[in-house]
């Protein structure tokens, strides 16, 4: 027999390809998940890539199983890349095993995705934690029928004039319409005594009076927030400015279906289903304790049984599936509070947080409690669309994070959306960052990560090759709690471990950096072709500024009103000892408050509610960050504060002051 050499290598070089694909999937499926493929055939498979998570649906992959066999169990667990089958037999499931392993489907966005499957002991997979609402949260199914939605829908007059009596806002990715009352969004707070023309819609004015005669709702809303969702667009987490409203707060949906993540601040997450026709009401605990969003996405985690309409997503894993968004309207009803809040929800409460102005702390309590304010809090409300403009790594970090020997154990202290943690596939990196709205983005990535307060990194001393810790540092607000951070990386480190630490610098000669930068230096092909008409101003300024100075989209791109209003009132926070910085211009004081203008549609089309993060209604609210912007020397000087380290290099990289340090 004639072998046809070139074939049987191809064949070859396929079937190797395959085997390392499948075993690449056992290890990661082992690694990241903890299930444990098994070398012999059982009834049970985990398929690689037919989860939810990546987009296949339930029927889809049914119809894949079911040829070689009925199928006993199917578990989809939410969110994530795989599914668990069952067969009746082993000798189906050896089937199943031979014939689909590395085989293409068609996802429900019709994407080729290739399956690669495992035998496992057991199909199983562990259970959410909580399966219950949060306290107070009500969903009301077919609280109106399908006359009055179209009813409605139909009176929403959407115009393209944004000038008229109903504030209606035109974003690109959704439409936005006030009624009752409008915002400051200086200030983030409506202006209480000026109600706008026209009331409520008498339409809803009669709809309500329904609802409170059957007891749905206790208090008659004043202000209306129509919106229009676009599918794949969310909104950030967030409570609702207590201060601004009464506790009953209601949101009817309309159109299209939608799943919102209610998170607790210990960290417990319900994902709750919002049928279209629904009736939302979040109330006490659920209102002005959990935040509620909704994930960008296209498809959301459904529970497939047909009675099911409405309320939490369980963890039954074996009755779980996708379901394509549409687009939804929300018809959002608040009451205007005229009353102080007083909440027993004080950590949360705007109200109730300590009232003194942003200032320069003497103790490192003070310090603390600026800290929590206008670092920890901002970062957790800016996440999303902090994490949308940072993509690209800088090229000096990148450097020498691939300079590592090949099995390095590196910690990322203060990993924000873990840009750095897959710049080197050879390394074991694990991230920390004290927001956990980040930390999330870091695992909705696959990485590693984890939420800890930079002082106190729940690491083992001396167990990590090397570190990095990229624009953390500035961020704690005396020179104790900076060197105490420096000492805590150090701590880290074993004998000889490394770490490089960036910091913004109180120098920042923007323009001559610019002009270097662009001449080429330093400059690599990735970064080239990034900086070109196309390329989002925000990436490009992420390439040319430290993080964060200027990366202040709201002032590049002046498409907002608040721009025209001569610009935000809170650039000047009444009463505040530390001043605010102007974006893109020189720091004329070391500590600083640093605006961020959150927007609703960075880029890539995130939504913001308009009573959005801090509850504000603006597409741009605005947040200040404190910084600690460092001298020339004054990195180093903290660091042989250290004693234990020796500085291996210090330079300084695009308004940054940067070191390396080596333990001693
Ligand atoms: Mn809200
Ligand atoms: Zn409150």
């Amino acid at each position: 027999m004639n072998v046809n050499h070139k074939g049987v290598l191809k064949l070859n070089k396929m079937e190797r390809k395959f085997l390392r694909k499948q075993s690449k999937a056992r290890h990661v499926l082992l690694k990241h998940e903890g299930i444990q493929a098994v070398s012999h055939p059982t009834q049970s498979l985990v398929v690689a890539n037919g989860g939810l998570g990546n987009g296949v649906s339930r029927k889809q992959l049914l119809l894949a199983l079911e040829k070689y066999g009925p199928v006993e169990a199917l578990l989809m667990p939410p969110n994530k890349p795989y599914a668990f089958v069952t067969y009746g037999s082993i000798e189906e499931s050896k089937e199943a095993y031979a014939a689909l392993n590395g085989k293409e489907i068609i996802d429900d966005l019709g994407q080729k995705i290739f399956l690669y499957l495992n035998f496992v002991e057991k199909a199983q997979w562990k259970k959410l934690g909580l399966q219950a609402l949060p306290p107070g949260l009500l969903v009301v199914e077919e609280i109106i029928s399908s006359e009055d939605e179209k009813m409605l829908l139909e009176s929403v007059k959407w115009t393209g004039d944004t000038s008229n009596q109903n504030f209606q806002k035109s974003l690109k990715y959704r439409r936005v319409k006030h009624f009752g009352y409008e915002f400051h969004y200086e200030n983030n707070t409506v202006d209480k005594d000026k109600p706008l023309p026209g009331g409520l819609p008498d339409i809803c004015n009669s709809i309500l009076e329904k609802w409170l005669k059957e007891g749905y709702i206790k208090h008659k809303p004043d202000q209306l927030t129509i919106n229009q969702y676009e599918p794949g667009h969310g909104i950030p987490a967030h409570i609702d400015t207590h201060s601004a409203f009464e506790d009953e707060i209601i949101s009817l949906s309309l159109g299209s279906a939608i799943v919102m993540d209610f998170k607790h601040p210990e960290g417990a997450t319900v994902q709750v289903m919002l049928p279209r026709r629904s009736l939302l009401v979040m109330t006490g605990e659920s209102r002005y304790l959990w935040t509620h969003g909704i994930t960008p996405r296209k498809f959301d985690t459904v529970q497939a049984s047909e009675q099911f309409r409405g309320g939490i997503i369980t963890s039954d894993i074996g009755d779980l599936t996708l379901n394509k968004r549409g687009m939804r309207t929300s018809f959002t009803f608040r009451k205007v509070r005229r009353m102080p809040c007083n909440c027993n929800y004080a950590s949360v409460c705007d109200r109730q947080r300590k009232a003194t102005p942003p200032s320069l702390p003497e103790s490192s309590k003070a310090a603390l409690q600026l800290e929590q304010e206008h670092v920890h809090h901002v970062y957790e409300e800016i996440a999303r669309h902090f994490s949308s403009t940072r993509h690209s790594p800088w090229p000096r970090i990148e450097e020498f994070l691939k300079a590592l020997p090949s099995g390095s154990i590196v910690a990322d202290i203060g990993c924000g959306n873990g840009k750095y943690l897959g710049i080197n596939k050879e390394l074991y990196m694990i991230g920390c960052d004290r927001s956990r709205n980040l930390v999330d983005i870091c695992r909705e990535r696959q990485f590693q990560a984890f939420v800890c307060d930079a002082l106190a990194v729940p690491i083992r001393s001396g167990s990590c090759d090397a570190c990095i810790s990229i624009a953390v540092i500035h961020h704690f607000a005396t020179a104790e709690r900076r060197v105490e951070a420096l000492q805590e990386i150090a701590r880290l480190l074993r004998p000889g471990g490394q770490a490089l630490i960036y910091v913004w610098a109180m120098e920042q000669e923007y323009k001559n950096q610019k002009s270097k930068y662009l001449r080429g230096n330093r400059i690599s092909q990735g970064d080239k072709e990034e900086i070109n008409s196309d390329t989002p101003v925000e990436e490009l300024l992420e390439n040319q500024m430290p993080d964060g100075v200027s990366e202040d989209p709201a002032l590049s791109v002046p498409s907002t009103n608040n721009i025209k209003k001569g610009g935000c009132k809170s650039r000047n926070v009444p009463n505040s000892e530390l001043p605010v910085h102007r974006n893109r211009t020189s720091f004329h004081s070391q500590d600083v408050l640093v605006p961020w203008h959150l927007k609703g549609n960075p880029g890539k089309g995130k939504v913001v509610e308009p009573f959005g993060p801090a509850g504000c209604p603006d597409p741009s609210p605005v947040f200040h960050r404190y910084y600690h912007v460092f001298r020339d020397g004054e990195l180093e000087a903290s660091c042989k504060a250290l004693g234990d380290v020796s500085i291996l290099q210090s330079y300084y990289d695009q308004g940054n002051w940067c070191v390396i340090l080596q333990k001693v």
